[in-house]
Order: structure tokens, then sequence, then C-alpha cells
């Protein structure tokens, strides 16, 4: 990059603020799926309104503007394919306020989930959204993507606790949209339309979000079923018994067999799928719906049934769950990862359809996540050789082809970014991506902001 651009953006943030070394920029080149672009520049700002004077230069120099967050995406989406300056946003890591009365934190777009999660906790308040990630991806980040998590069966997506936005245009303006209220319907929706957004329409420079009470209790029941299908069977009549529980997460055979053999529980040989589901609420409610779950998980040839409202028991039984993302790793090396969501009557289907994948590519297809929200996070597990990269590929296109078929959706939660632009025309239609790039073009017409995601 041009050191008279680096000397103005310098001025703008202050040279200490500004990373110019290879060695440097290389630990910003790369996210949780891909790696290998390397940006120009990496710039720490501290307000909006650095923020927009950054944004003012990229229009007048034209270099690509790439927002980022903690860099745990898994689709690329902080990756600077084109060069260009990224934006890192540790600095602006304040929560600025927690209004008790109204159940609303204002925040920096910096702010670790998880952080956010425990000083609200302090006042009795929940900040449901909770990616696997949430100890270190950021709100920005999870606004970006519309992050979801295990409590999104209740509580759903960040994208419903996100009342009002700051916001700097990709050309410079510094907008608020949305409210403080807990209710707002004046002209159109701009807070949605940033939200899952990929940081390709506005940089987020600070957020209203909507708290609400913290439950009384919680209780934790873990299913083990020797069929694959019983365990699907089992999340479609939970809900049909029309109990909600906070979380329902699944693990398939290939699931449970890797994170037992990598942190064991006990958890028996062979078995088809595991359920581990929770119930939140009042003392009283959360007994009765805890009794009825566990009915249903026996109705339902459950050969293991276990149920704590004890947090320590508790986190025992998430064990297998909380260990399987990293002893994927035990199996290949690269990992490929999917979140498709297909609808909860289908989820047999999908299950069925990926373990004949695992068979015919034969290389390790493991399925687990959200049953309840029928979003499922399948990783594909490779060698880094041409050939399971080609097979993996294949694998891909093949789930995505069913995904659709069985009435479902491309991504959950971890949107396109860069790694499923490539899918978006097999779920949109021609008419719908040509109305998603007008929008671009009306809020960006120079492609300065995060250039090459969602469209190819
Ligand atoms: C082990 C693991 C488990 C995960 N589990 C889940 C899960 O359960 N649910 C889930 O939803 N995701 C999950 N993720 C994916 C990831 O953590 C989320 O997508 C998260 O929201 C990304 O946050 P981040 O701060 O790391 O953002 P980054 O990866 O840095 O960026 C993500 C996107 O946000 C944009 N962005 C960042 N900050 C801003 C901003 N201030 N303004 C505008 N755009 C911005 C970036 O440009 C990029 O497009 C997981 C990831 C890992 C590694």
């Amino acid at each position: 990059m041009d050191s008279k651009i680096i000397d103005e953006i310098a001025a703008i943030v202050g040279r200490g603020n500004v990373l110019s070394s290879l060695e440097e920029r290389k630990c910003y080149s790369y996210d949780g799926r891909m790696d290998g672009a390397i940006p120009d520049l990496v710039v720490f700002p501290s307000s909006a309104k650095e923020v927009s004077q950054i944004l003012l230069l990229a229009n007048a120099y034209l270099f690509p503007v790439i927002p980022r967050g903690s860099g745990s995406g898994l689709t690329g989406g902080s990756v600077p394919v084109n060069g260009g300056v990224v934006l890192s946003f540790t600095r602006m890591n304040k929560i600025l306020e927690i209004d008790t009365k109204n159940l609303i934190a204002i925040v920096e777009p910096g702010v670790i989930t998880y952080m956010l999660q425990e000083e609200v906790a302090k006042y009795g308040f929940f900040y449901p959204p909770d990616p696997a990630s949430y100890k270190y991806s950021s709100i920005g980040g999870n606004i970006a993507e519309c992050a979801g998590g295990p409590n999104s069966l209740k509580y759903g997506v960040t994208r419903d606790y996100v009342l009002g936005l700051e916001v700097v245009q990709p050309t410079g303006e510094i907008i608020n949209t949305g409210v403080r209220t807990m209710k707002g319907v004046v002209g159109y929706d701009l807070t949605r339309l940033f939200v899952g957004s990929e940081g390709t329409l506005g940089v987020v420079t600070e957020i209203i979000l909507k708290l609400i009470p913290q439950p009384e209790a919680k209780a934790t029941i873990l299913a083990l079923f020797q069929e694959v299908d019983d365990a699907a069977e089992t999340v479609s009549a939970i809900i049909a018994a029309k109990i909600v529980p906070s979380t329902i997460e699944f693990m398939d055979k290939a699931s449970i067999k890797c994170s037992e053999q990598a942190s064991p529980m006990g958890l028996p040989e062979g078995i088809g799928g595991l359920l581990l589901i929770e119930v939140d609420g009042d003392k009283v409610s959360i007994a009765s719906q805890a009794e009825r779950i566990k009915q249903i998980v026996l109705e339902k040839k459950a050969i293991r049934c276990e149920m704590t409202e004890d947090p320590k028991e508790s986190d025992r039984l998430w064990q297998a769950r909380r260990t399987l993302s990293q002893a994927t790793y035990n199996l290949n090396p690269v990992k490929i990862a999917e979140d498709v969501v297909v609808p909860r009557s289908n989820i047999p289907a999908l299950i069925h359809a990926l373990e004949e994948m695992e068979n015919k590519f034969n290389i390790p297809i493991l399925s687990f996540g959200h049953a309840g929200d029928g979003n499922f996070h399948v990783s594909i597990m490779i060698q880094d050789t041409p050939e399971h990269r080609a097979k993996a590929g294949e694998a891909v296109k093949e789930i995505f082809t069913e995904t659709i078929r069985l009435g479902g959706t491309l991504s959950g939660e971890h949107g396109i970014g860069l790694s499923k632009a490539a899918y978006l025309g097999m779920e949109l239609s021609p008419e719908i991506i040509t109305t998603m790039k007008k929008i671009k073009q009306l809020f960006d017409p120079n492609n300065i902001l995060n250039p090459g995601k969602i469209f190819i």
C-alpha cells in the first residue's frame, strides 16, 4: 500500500494503531475456515468517526476495507481476499451502558460475547445468543453473521436481541438505526438489514441490545440411543408435546465415537445417537418439563437417560458435546464445516443421507448440532491432499442438494462469506440475487466494504 495512504490512515488513528509489517499482517490473513489472504494494512479504530474517515479515504483511493471481530467466522467473512485495510475492533470493546430499568445494554462491537453475558448476569439479566465460540467471538461479528447457538430453539438468534445500531456506511456517513424501545416501526427496518449482512453493507460501531431476565433454574438431560432414528424422532416428539426446551443438541454415531476417544466419559460403544436437552425457567415448571421429557425419551427407546439440575453435573453431561469441535481434528487435519438446516420432520432423512455420503466418499463426515432447530454442523474431515479436497467438494455439493430437496437452507448461522458464495444460486433465484446486489450497490457504489463476499 502506498506510504502516503498509510500516513493518512495513521494520522486518523495514531501510528501505534496501525500494523504494516508482513509478520503482523499475516496474523489477519485467516478466519476459522480460510487463510492465505494477507491485508495491506491492519488498523485499530477507536470510534465511529475514525471508521468514517478511513472509509472516506477508501472511497477516494479505492482500497477495500474489511471489518474484523475475533476472526472466528467459518465462511472466510473477515478474510481480506482482495487485500486492503482490515479494521480490527479490539480497541472498541466497551460495555457502554446496562440500563437496568429498560433491560437494554449498549455495547461497542469488539465486546466478547461471553464478557457481555457475564456482566449482565451480575444484574440478574440474560443475553441468550450463545454461539459455541462465545468465549472469543465478538458482538460485532455475531451481528454481522446473525450468530445462533444451542439457546436458539427457545430464545432465537442474535437478530432477535438487536434493537438498534450505529453504523458507518461504506461511503462514510454515520447513521443510527432502530430504537431504544421494545417496539418501533418507523420506516424500513434497516437494523434487520444490517444484521446478517456479513460486513458488506456497513461497519457496526455501536449496538443497542435487548436483555431478558435470567431464568431461575435449568435442568439438563442426556439421552443415549442405539438407533439414530430414535434420537431424531425424539426431537419431533418433544416439540409435538408442546414443550420448548432451551436446547436440543444432537450428536451422530461418528461424533460420539470421536469425542469419546478424545475425552472418555464412559459412553457405551456403538451407540447411534445422543441428545442433550435443557429446559430452563422457574424451578417448579422445569422439574415437571424435565420429567415429561424423560418419559418421551424412554418411550422412544433411549438406552440411557441422565437428568440433573446441578450445574457441575450438567457440565459433565455436556462433556462429549463440548469436546467434539476440537476432537474432530484427531480424525484428519482439515475441516470443511457446513451448517445446513432442514425442517425438523426431515432430520432423519438428512442424517441417513449424510451416512450414505460418508460411505460413498469414504471420508469422515460427522453431523452434530442444534437439532431442535434442524440445524446441523456437518464436519467433513480431510487430509490436505488434492484427492481429499476434490472428494470434499463433491460431498458439499451433494449435502447442499439434499438439504434444498428436503426443504432446508444452506446456512443457519455461519453465513455465506467466501466459502459458500459459489452455491448461493442453489437456494436463491436470479431475481433475488439481483435485488440483493442492487442493495449492495446502493450502500456501497465503489464496492469498498468487504468485497468478494456472498456474491461471486
Ligand atoms: C469452534 C467454533 C464454533 C462456532 N460455533 C458457532 C455457533 O454455534 N453458532 C454460530 O453462529 N457461529 C459459530 N461459529 C462461527 C463464528 O464464531 C461466528 O460466526 C461469530 O459470529 C464470528 O464472530 P467474530 O467476532 O469472530 O467475527 P469475524 O470472524 O471476525 O467476522 C465475521 C464477519 O463479521 C464481519 N464483522 C465483524 N465485525 C464487524 C463490525 N463491527 N461491523 C460489520 N461487520 C463486522 C466480518 O467482516 C465478517 O464478515 C463458531 C466458530 C468456531 C471457530
